[in-house]
């Protein structure tokens, strides 16, 4: 889902949801209108990906959830898991996924991401508890877990990601 760009801005990983890509649980997206998102992806710089499919995942498919302590890190230490409401353990699913996003960061040299917050992939701040219940809890996902420790910055703001990446005066 890569795409190669002659953009002069860095290049900027998406989470394809975000970019407009039908590719989230429900068969949706979460692309909302936005002036400044339309101008980045004007410049090129964008790169969209979802994680979750990547790894192997059906659109649509039931959601997942990190249960156990150390939200996305404690997935990767093995202290927690990805789980689907029944019970099933897609845990290997979305650990792959993660992975694979990491290479392609590596191949496109990103250093800045823009994710979807509240996804057990790439949800930055908030992720929900494990008991499908509707509650959050502050947390990252597991694709944002292994891409904060390849020293990647996740922001699940667009304007803070325009404005930490000075790009505002590009667009
Ligand atoms: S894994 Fe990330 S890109 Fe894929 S649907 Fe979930 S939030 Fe969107």
């Amino acid at each position: 889902m890569g795409t190669e760009t002659t953009s002069p801005l860095p290049r900027i990983l998406i989470s394809a949801c975000r970019f407009g890509q039908p590719v989230r649980y429900d068969g949706g997206h979460t692309r909302t209108a936005s002036d400044v998102l339309d101008r980045l992806e004007a410049t090129g710089c964008l790169i969209p990906f979802c994680p979750e499919v990547a790894g192997g995942a059906q659109t649509p498919r039931p959601s997942g959830e990190i249960l156990g302590p150390g939200g996305g890190d404690g997935v990767l230490d093995g202290t927690a898991r990805v789980v689907e409401a029944d019970g099933t353990d897609v845990t290997s699913l979305y650990v792959t996924g993660a992975r694979l996003t990491l290479d392609l960061v590596r191949r496109h040299g990103i250093t800045h991401a823009l994710l979807q917050d509240r996804s057990p992939s790439c949800g930055s701040s908030i992720i929900y508890d494990g008991h499908f219940s509707g509650n959050r809890h502050p947390g990252h996902g597991v694709t944002t877990a292994l891409l904060r420790r390849h020293g990647v910055t996740v922001f699940a703001d667009l304007d803070a990601l325009v404005d930490g990446l000075d790009l505002r005066n590009h667009l």
